[in-house]
């Protein structure tokens, strides 16, 4: 486990089920205070909770780990805990296929899969999120060939707000009279409780993780060769300074070379997370230091390659409480987005401490997917926890939405219905669905009705 948190968010798993009791998200930006929280353990159970929900007039929602920063998870009716869901229902190794429960955290999902010699083909930074809760937000890693964790999903299983369970599939992508799959598998949790998600597995596979420092100036001129030759290209750039952080991630025939444990414990728990704790609360107090230590911080991270099964070079432990925005912008418009980000800094008297993370993927068809029908650029930025965030992420939005950005439906945005309609191609045809399945906005929230409209 990479943090600490589980299914349920926090502390949602202390929480007396039943009883109204507080819960609130990783980042501790999100809170709920919902009539009652219940934990079922089957999808009829959810489906028994849903028409529940129904008879007393409140609204449900099932929560993931809480690793969202928007208030996509919360309800003030029911807070389904996702924790006693979370079996793996069946393996199919000859198709390729995994069925798990919603609440199965990607953790338990990846170890399992790597026992039986199987693996997710891509994922995104950290692995402590809910299958469900990952893929309802298009959680996604970076990637040439390979899109998000919802582009992997091959087939679901819901509670529809009438309490029916329906499934789903990319051979029967119709349910209720609606183009369910199309439109469920990035769904936000607008169209019914997740109980179930089957994923595309592939052979298990290692991955050889070069690591290296590199120059703004050479990154942004190689940006092309960089993102494709590589399978998973990804960088950090470290504001007030020229330093990058790039990772390039590729198959490997092995053998296995994993980091030693102390380099593994000295770079990716202690420099990433002790000591960047400690410098992002010293740079709270003191903010002048904060070009000097990201310069510092550039450069100590030197080096490195080794080779490991995939999902442990894909994803590591983040335990820096911090705050997040995220734009997908055309992949073709990255160089000029990334050097109008970069031009912000020398006008603005900011003193940021985390890196700007710069990822990839190829274009999907999953109608509210953030790559749909285009090759996308992803750039996120992020703040302390504690830290003001209202300026960055609102100057940098600025920026992404100036080359039609879209959101990333978990991270922290301003967004609403009509803009997003006018960067998704889909997006009334998803309206359209939930209003067919749910009427009465009975998955509904504050949130849904910002970026869905009431
Ligand atoms: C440290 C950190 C690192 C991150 N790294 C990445 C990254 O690399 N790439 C990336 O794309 N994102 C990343 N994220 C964002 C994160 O992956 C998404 O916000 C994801 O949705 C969180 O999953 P969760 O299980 O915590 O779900 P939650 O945040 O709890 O819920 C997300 C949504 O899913 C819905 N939901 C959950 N379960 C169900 C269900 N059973 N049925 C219907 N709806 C359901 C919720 O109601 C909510 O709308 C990161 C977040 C953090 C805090």
């Amino acid at each position: 486990m990479q943090s600490n948190s589980s299914p349920g968010g926090r502390p949602a798993s202390n929480s007396p089920v039943g009883r109204p009791a507080g819960w609130h998200n990783w980042a501790g930006n999100v809170t709920a205070s919902p009539r009652r929280i219940a934990a079922p353990a089957t999808a009829e159970e959810v489906a028994a909770e849903v028409r529940r929900a129904a008879e007393d007039g409140l609204t449900i929602r099932m929560t993931g780990s809480g690793h969202s920063f928007t208030p996509t998870a919360v309800s003030d009716g029911v807070l389904l805990n996702p924790g006693r869901l979370t079996a793996i229902r069946s393996v199919d190794a000859a198709a390729g296929t995994v069925t798990v429960e919603a609440g199965c955290p990607l953790h338990v999902l990846n170890a399992e899969l790597l026992a039986r010699g199987l693996s997710l083909a891509n994922m995104g930074d950290i692995q402590v999120q809910t299958v469900a809760g990952a893929t309802q937000t298009g959680t996604h890693g970076t990637g040439r060939d390979l899109g998000g964790m919802a582009a992997q999903v091959a087939g679901l299983e819901l509670v529809l707000a009438d309490g029916r369970i329906v499934t789903c599939s990319a051979q029967n992508p119709t349910a209720a009279g609606v183009s369910l799959f199309d439109a469920a598998r990035v769904g936000l949790g607008a169209l019914g409780v997740v109980t179930a998600v089957t994923f595309n597995v592939v052979p298990a596979f290692l991955l050889e993780a070069r690591e290296e420092p590199m120059s703004w100036s050479q990154v942004i001129s190689q940006l092309d060769e960089l993102t494709a030759d590589n399978e998973h290209f990804e960088f950090y750039w470290f504001p007030h300074s020229e330093g990058c952080l790039t990772k390039r991630n590729n198959r490997s025939d092995g053998p296995a070379r994993p980091l030693p444990r102390w380099r593994y414990w000295l770079d990716d728990e202690f420099l990433s997370n002790s000591v960047f704790n400690l410098t992002c609360q010293l740079g709270r107090r003191m903010p002048s230091i904060i070009p000097t230590v990201n310069s510092m911080a550039a450069k100590a991270l030197g080096s490195r390659t080794y080779t490991d099964a995939a999902y442990k070079v894909f994803t590591s432990p983040r335990r820096v409480r911090f705050k997040e925005e995220e734009y997908a912008v055309p992949r073709a418009a990255l160089s000029d987005v990334l050097a109008e980000v970069k031009s912000l800094f020398q006008r603005r008297d900011w003193r940021i401490s985390f890196p700007i993370e710069v990822r990839v993927t190829p274009g999907d068809d999953l109608w509210l997917s953030t790559a749909y029908g285009r090759d996308s650029a992803y750039i996120a930025i992020h703040v302390f926890h504690s830290s003001p965030h209202e300026e960055y992420f609102g100057d940098v939005e600025s920026i992404m939405t100036a080359v039609g950005g879209r959101p990333h439906w978990g991270k922290m945005h301003t967004r609403d219905a009509d803009y997003l309609a006018g960067v998704y191609p889909k997006h009334g045809d998803f309206v359209a669905v939930r209003d067919a399945l749910d009427p009465d906005r009975r998955f509904g929230n504050a949130y849904l009705t910002q970026v869905l409209g009431a």
